[in-house]
């Protein structure tokens, strides 16, 4: 059946049980009436103060008739995932909780990881087959990732899109395999692009869809897209639960701001470009950022704007403008 999915999971043990997996935010994303999902919701009843990716992701749930059960991300994601979960059930959804623990405990982790193995009707050794299957896939995505900021051969958007699918593989491990092959060989082709401005994007995935086209139209290159590049667990760690607690994103802004440090070193970047969405307790964690991190950091935010408006683009234009004098 098609398991959806609000946030990353240890998306082994879904294929280990026979299932296919169904990114709901990577669904919503590449949608082409976002507006319409976004209104549907409201008229639903969900609350204008509501963050426009649980709108849409609840509008995709609802819409989507072969989404059987969906797994909620109950603790380490999102505040708002437990009451997205109650009125999902109310739409008879079949709901499977999978909770990261609040400190990143090998034994709690652990605990959870088993809990969704026997929700899901399968054993540890498939899911270690699986694991493996998806480890060979992860590394060439890592490929493309390097091809980013050693190479600059890709492009600010496609060192996202690779790396986002990594959430589910985008449903077909083997046909996202052929993909990333055929991409790679074609990257491999081009010319480096030596005169763009490095920048590192911190926070969520963007709710904008053309930010990256917008960000390289000004000069810009994104060579780090943090939060993406933790969907694609870079980390590659025999042991499944060692690999889900170094994946950062659901633990401490502390355990984030450790890989950001790193990482700005490794590929040179030179300004960070911080997304955050409007109602979000993220954008909190946006004060401990700018403490911690000694680069000029902007600060943006999108709300249910899914294209770049003009203020949006006045302040990017005004970020790297000032980078770069
Ligand atoms: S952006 Fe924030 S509020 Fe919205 S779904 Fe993600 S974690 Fe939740």
């Amino acid at each position: 059946m098609k398991i959806g999915i609000t946030s990353t999971v240890p998306v082994e043990v879904v294929y280990a049980a026979g299932h296919i997996p169904v990114d709901l935010n990577n669904i919503l994303i590449q949608s082409e009436d976002i507006e319409k999902k976004l209104l549907s919701a409201s008229m639903y009843g969900f609350p204008e103060t509501c963050c426009s990716w649980i709108k849409g992701i609840f509008s995709v749930a609802r819409e989507r008739a072969d989404i059987e059960a969906i797994i909620a991300v109950v603790g380490g994601d999102c505040s708002n995932t437990n009451a997205l979960m109650e009125v999902l059930q109310v739409e008879n959804k079949k709901l499977i909780p999978f909770s990261y623990p609040h400190e990143s405990l090998y034994e709690d982790l652990k605990i959870e990881i088993e809990k969704l193995i026997k929700n899901l009707g399968t054993n540890r050794d498939e899911v270690y087959r699986i694991k493996k299957r998806l480890d060979k896939i992860r590394k060439k995505v890592q490929q493309i990732d390097k091809l980013t900021y050693e190479e600059n051969k890709v492009t600010s958007f496609e060192n996202h899109y690779w790396q986002v699918s990594c959430s589910d593989f985008l449903g077909n491990p083997d046909e996202f395999e052929f993909q990333v092959d055929k991409f790679i060989e074609e990257v491999k082709t081009r010319k480096p692009e030596l005169n763009k401005f490095r920048l590192g994007y911190l926070g969520v995935p963007p709710f904008v869809q053309n930010i990256y086209d917008e960000i390289e139209r000004i000069g810009g290159r994104i060579v780090f897209n943090e939060i993406q590049r933790q969907f694609a667990m870079p980390s590659f760690e025999e042991d499944i639960v060692v690999q889900y607690q170094k994946y950062t994103y659901p633990y401490s802004i502390f355990d984030r701001i450790e890989d950001i440090q790193e990482q700005i070193e490794v590929r040179n970047i030179k300004g960070l470009i911080h997304y955050t969405q409007t109602f979000c307790h993220r954008a909190i964690q946006d004060i401990v950022i700018k403490k911690q991190l000694n680069l000029p950091i902007l600060r943006i935010e999108g709300n249910d704007n899914y294209l770049v408006d003009s203020k949006l683009r006045t302040q990017l234009e005004a970020f790297i403008d000032m980078l770069k004098t």
